[in-house]
């Protein structure tokens, strides 16, 4: 397996990514200097907390928050923000859950707001408590979320409120920070792909959400199994806690800075987070991959996207293509390819030598979208070349 290739050895196919960061394709593709300063990373032994107070302190910085954790991904950040803000700083509760039916749990989902990872935060023993209507979003009327369905769905037993942010639901954001900040409940926000841009690293901590979690391994290049949990700093202490291994003796535990050992009667075990801690390799990896994005030029990176997205469009000619504007998609420039039957297509794509992926995000309405997040720029050709000819033969 020292075989440069270690796919090839396990008899694993490459694929052409033009779907995005998807995780069941593997994420990002990292950059060398992320790479290799994993490899570094890997090669000492350093005591983790101490490791995650550097962290906080870097994601600090680049997102305005009090304070930041890395995670083994957006999902892992949004259990342990669930989990953070049921516990607090109280160890029976670290210790109890995912039971937690015996003290405070609901946290409220508008239901413009339900999506997959919602499981995500139920795993922390949370009980989601769905508010509200998703009239908009059907286009059965014009109403978002309100205050008072927010209001009315308050109790002692709420301890936080969720929300998952993109570019439609953003509108209802405001609202929702208001009335949680009037009513002391934290709000959680899932940002996990809503980057680039870059300035949303920032954007929801300035608007006054209590904490956000990103994905590591989506657009920010970092390893796959990393993220982000950004927010105030007793949430976060308290998500940390939950994820250290913890099996230390009290004489000799020396907490990271982030815990005011003062706030706790005892010391943790190890906590629902356990199970997802974040290594040395991937808090290093996440790290650099931040640094890089925060340093990146969005516009010439789209504007280079762009003239490969043309030149793939030219080749693809007679095919109905629309190139749509990293100005809006608010991400990245991608390519719009009508075809009768896309999930048709888009399975004989897959089925393909080499596979070709391209996202099934817009097959309803018949369209695949080429993504070109990490599309490697020799997969131009060879992604050319497959769909032309699947288009070809769906033409015939
Ligand atoms: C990808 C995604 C997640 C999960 O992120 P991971 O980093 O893979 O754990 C959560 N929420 C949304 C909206 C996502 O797109």
């Amino acid at each position: 397996m020292a075989d440069s290739d270690p796919y090839a050895a396990l008899g694993v196919r490459r694929r052409i990514n033009a779907a995005g960061a998807l995780t069941r394709l593997g994420g990002a593709v990292m950059a060398p200097e992320v790479v290799e300063a994993m490899a570094a990373a890997s090669r000492a032994s350093v005591d983790i907390g101490e490791l995650q107070d550097a962290a906080s302190a870097r994601i600090a910085q680049v997102t305005g928050a009090e304070a930041g954790l890395v995670t083994t991904g957006a999902a892992a950040a949004l259990t342990l923000a669930a989990a953070a803000s049921i516990a607090r700083w109280d160890v029976a509760k670290m210790a109890a859950l995912p039971h937690a039916e015996a003290f405070p749990r609901d946290i409220l989902v508008p239901r413009t707001h339900r999506t997959g990872y919602a499981h995500a935060l139920a795993a922390s023993g949370a009980r989601l408590v769905d508010i509200g209507h998703n009239d908009r979003g059907t286009g059965a009327g014009v109403r978002g979320l309100e205050a008072w369905e927010i209001e009315a769905a308050l109790s002692p037993s709420v301890v936080a409120m969720a929300f998952s942010v993109n570019a439609t639901s953003i509108v209802d954001l405001p609202v929702a920070i208001a009335t949680c900040r009037a009513n002391g409940i934290p709000l959680i926000v899932d940002a996990a792909a809503q980057l680039p841009p870059r300035e949303n690293l920032g954007k929801f901590i300035a608007m006054g959400v209590d904490l956000v979690a990103f994905s590591g391994g989506k657009a920010l290049g970092g390893p796959q199994a990393s993220g982000i949990l950004a927010g105030r700093r007793d949430l976060v202490a308290s998500a940390l806690l939950q994820q250290l291994d913890m099996d230390v003796a009290p004489e000799t535990w020396s907490p990271p800075r982030l815990v005011d050992r003062a706030n706790l009667r005892g010391v943790p075990h190890h906590g629902i987070g356990r199970g997802f801690k974040a290594g040395k390799e991937e808090i290093v990896g996440l790290l650099t991959a931040l640094d890089r994005f925060v340093r990146a030029d969005d516009a010439a990176a789209n504007t280079a996207l762009e003239t490969r997205l043309k030149a793939i469009a030219l080749k693809l000619n007679g095919a109905q293509v629309k190139l749509v504007p990293a100005a809006e998609t608010g991400r990245v420039p991608v390519l719009e390819i009508a075809v009768p039957d896309a999930l048709a297509l888009s399975a004989r794509l897959q089925r393909g030598d080499p596979p070709v992926h391209l996202s099934e995000r817009h097959a309803a309405r018949g369209v695949l979208t080429l993504d070109p997040q990490v599309l490697l720029p020799e997969h131009d050709a060879p992604l050319v070349a497959a769909l032309g000819a699947a288009l070809q033969s769906t033409a015939a």
